[in-house]
């Protein structure tokens, strides 16, 4: 037998060590011929006497991602080809079966009848992770790179390898639950002290280590597959899971509204599992992974949040033509509040960076920011000292623009304030070399105005980040109208060093981001101002599926912000540009209220000192807005719709006028940037979910209701009258 993607050696003691290293990859994946070959290992370890037992480690820098998502994504694919062909009984037939190929071939594995053990370095995730779990023994090394975890929910998925059997009876059925909800990623002694793995050794002993346990006579049988096998939490229906299934049901409302299939599925397949032998567990998880696999959340958030989200990071939108960029000292100006966070990400990835304000002390109070987060991460124990030092090094804190002489690329992030922009752009063109690009971190500005104060517009870009820096995925690249592509592929390279997710979009007032947030803004004020209760407005916003209600998230903006943004348009676009009854609320709340938001400790809600509890909100909100209506009779559902359907309704209008040309920008953006409902896949297929010609009929019952903000966009009524979608151009075929 010859493998492609593992190398079988067998040592002297007659321990089989199956190196995984598929060829023309840096990460190992589960694929379907990946499965082939480990299940003719397991056959040639269990089927040789010779071979006393079998260690499975990776020859790349890392274990593995976990299982290939095109794969699952093309098994989607030929369920729905055999749905129309041959009917859903056989086609459901042939997904369950190829669903749990994987499961089978890892109980197998455990049940061979000789010992397994995972060495293990690196990322170790989701499907690769299962395999460890299905070894008898794992030795994880004790370096910072290594991490395991099943982080399946992240996309919409479910861990169907095994994960939700086996994590559930090596943990107490909380934890398990816990880990698998989260999804997060565990460092190797966290691994350990959760009974995840046996041992952390040094990265060159792993391998060594996991031979001595089966040298030593490491068992061939599971746990739980030795007769009297107890879970840790005991059994399901006993006095001690009474105290934990009742609770459990509500935390999965509580954090999911019941809004994500695989989460149901999770809490059902462990409950159900834990009553059951393994073999007929692992059955009962394999239907939940297909029904989950075929759900219209999962399919939606693969390809919003892995396939399109890593192609837009790996530059789908770069030039073709343009060289890679080698981006070595960025210059940032304004070292504000935005600039501070810039030069934290930029340093981070290790370029150096030249940070400029007016003077010695504002550019240094920019840096200490950098100072501030390092020894965040430090307490937390996420970081060392000598990294801290060795980010602030690569900062140079500096009021003289000469020093921007070094730079590849220059971010300006000073005042809002087209003379102030001006100023600074004429005084870093008379400092940069001729091929260093020039980029504005303006969130209001069109770039093609800022442009006509640049000698050089073809090398002149908006950057745009979100707050705060460090910790928002997404970053908007404006073109502006003479925009070069040199200057989009270095933003775009930029980007991509700094470890965000860009899209492109055009020049055009709010972009993109903001335009939604903007919507959503708005239409959270008119409820109030309608009289819908406070609390109903941002709990139904939480149940639609939004991580904060409109009135927390404008806290966080700040509501002299939006006040100021009400007045910016109505004096520059015209007064019907503007809701009075948003600008009556707004005034009220920040001229006569002085009501400015978290800044303040004052906005919708109160902000107590720390200690004194959470925000609440503010109790006299009722007398800024509407008359109260009875909550009874409020339509909940209406109210969700609205909230979600004002912002794609406004995402489908950036399609329409071009702001945005590519529907996965749209919906990696609105999830990212702005945490659109992501169970959805995003503001665009949250249309494309509920089919055009529902969502128009939505949203003229809406319009009818609430006025002309919610009438279709002309795009939609003709994706609705053809039958297409963002995604695809074509009327779908009917199934014969
Ligand atoms: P800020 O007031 O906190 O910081 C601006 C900084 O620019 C100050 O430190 C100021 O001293 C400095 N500055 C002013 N004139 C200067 C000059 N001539 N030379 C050098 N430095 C100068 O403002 P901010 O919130 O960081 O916003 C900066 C930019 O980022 C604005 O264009 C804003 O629209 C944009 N932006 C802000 C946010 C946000 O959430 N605050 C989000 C995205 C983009």
């Amino acid at each position: 037998m010859t493998e492609t993607h593992f190398r079988v050696e067998i040592d002297s003691d007659g321990i089989a060590l199956a190196t995984w290293d598929m060829p023309g990859r840096s990460m190992n994946v589960v694929t379907t011929e990946v499965i082939a070959e480990l299940s003719d290992i397991v056959e040639r370890v269990a089927g040789d006497a010779a071979i006393k037992g079998c260690v499975v480690t990776s020859g790349k820098e890392s274990f593995s991602g976990g299982a290939d998502l095109t794969m699952l994504q093309g098994l989607g694919l030929e369920y729905a080809r055999l749905a129309r062909e041959e009917g859903e009984e056989e086609a459901m037939r042939f997904f369950f079966e190829e669903s749990r190929k994987l499961s089978l071939v890892y109980r197998r594995l455990e049940t061979c009848g000789k010992p397994f053990a995972a060495a293990v370095h690196g990322t170790c995730l989701g499907g690769a992770f299962e395999l460890a779990l299905a070894c008898h023994y794992r030795v994880l090394s004790s370096e910072d790179a290594t991490r395991v975890g099943l982080p399946e929910i992240k996309v919409g998925l479910f861990p169907g390898a095994g994960g939700t059997q086996r994590v559930p009876r090596l943990m107490q059925t909380g934890d398990a639950l816990q880990m698998l909800f989260r999804g997060e990623q565990i460092r190797a002694l966290m691994a350990k002290n959760m009974g995840l793995a046996h041992e952390v050794a040094k990265r060159d002993e792993i391998v060594e280590k996991a031979k001595s346990w089966i040298r030593a006579g490491g068992s061939p049988v599971a746990p739980w597959d030795q007769p009297k096998f107890k879970a840790p939490s005991g059994k399901v229906y006993s006095p001690g899971g009474m105290m934990i299934w009742p609770p459990a049901n509500a935390i999965y409302r509580r954090e999911t509204h019941d809004n994500y299939p695989a989460a149901k599925a999770i809490l059902q397949s462990v409950y159900e599992g834990l009553q059951l032998p393994m073999d007929l567990a692992l059955r009962v998880e394999s239907r939940y992974f297909a029904q989950i696999l075929r759900s219209k959340e999962a399919a939606a958030m693969i390809r919003t949040l892995f396939l399109s989200k890593g192609e837009l990071e790996k530059g789908a939108r770069r030039p073709a033509g343009e060289a890679a960029t080698s981006l070595k000292t960025v210059g940032i100006v304004g070292a504000g509040f935005m600039g501070a966070g810039v030069a934290y990400v930029t340093a981070q990835a290790g370029l150096d960076v030249i940070l400029v304000d007016r003077d010695q002390e504002a550019a240094d109070k920019g840096k200490s920011y950098s100072h501030k987060l390092m020894t965040d991460q430090i307490n937390k124990g996420r970081a060392k000292s000598a990294e801290r030092e060795a980010l602030l090094g690569r900062i140079t804190a500096t009021p003289d623009y000469g020093a921007l002489a070094a730079c590849d690329l220059v971010i300006e992030a000073v005042f809002e304030d087209p003379k102030v922009k001006a100023e600074v752009i004429a005084r870093v063109e008379a400092a940069i070399r001729p091929d260093c690009i020039f980029a504005s971190n303006t969130s209001t500005l069109p770039i093609s105005g800022l442009a006509q104060a640049s000698r050089r517009p073809e090398a002149f870009i908006g950057i745009h980040f979100f707050s705060p820096v460090e910790k928002m995925l997404l970053v908007e690249i404006i073109n502006g109208s003479q925009t070069g592509e040199r200057a989009l592929a270095t933003a775009l390279d930029y980007v991509r060093a700094i470890r965000k997710t860009p899209i492109v979009v055009g020049d055009a007032r709010g972009f993109f981001a903001n335009r939604c947030v903007g919507a959503y803004l708005l239409e959270g004020h008119l409820m109030l101002a309608e009289g819908i209760p406070p609390a109903m407005i941002e709990n139904l916003a939480r149940m639609a599926g939004m991580p904060v209600g409109p009135l927390s998230l404008n806290d966080e903006v700040g509501i002299d912000l939006a006040l100021r943004v009400v007045r910016a348009t109505k004096a520059q676009v015209g007064e019907g540009a503007v809701n009075p009854d948003q600008e009556q609320i707004l005034s009220v709340m920040v001229e006569r209220e002085g009501r400015l938001g978290r800044k303040n400790a004052k906005g919708f809600y109160d902000y107590p000192d720390k200690g004194q509890g959470p925000k609440r909100l503010w109790p006299d909100l009722g007398s800024v807005g509407g008359f109260p209506q009875a909550p009874d009779e409020i339509d909940r559902g209406e109210v969700k719709h609205r909230l979600l359907v004002v912002q794609a309704l406004e995402a489908a209008r950036t399609v329409e006028e071009g702001v945005v040309t590519d529907p996965r920008e749209a919906d990696v953006g609105s999830v990212l940037g702005f945490g659109f409902a992501p169970f959805t896949g995003g503001a665009l297929s949250y249309i494309d979910g509920m089919g055009a010609t529902a969502f128009v009929a939505l949203a003229r019952r809406l319009e009818a209701k609430h006025g002309p903000r919610f009438a279709p966009p002309r795009i939609l009524v003709d994706m609705a009258e053809r039958g297409t979608t963002f995604y695809r151009s074509e009327p779908a075929r009917t199934a014969a």
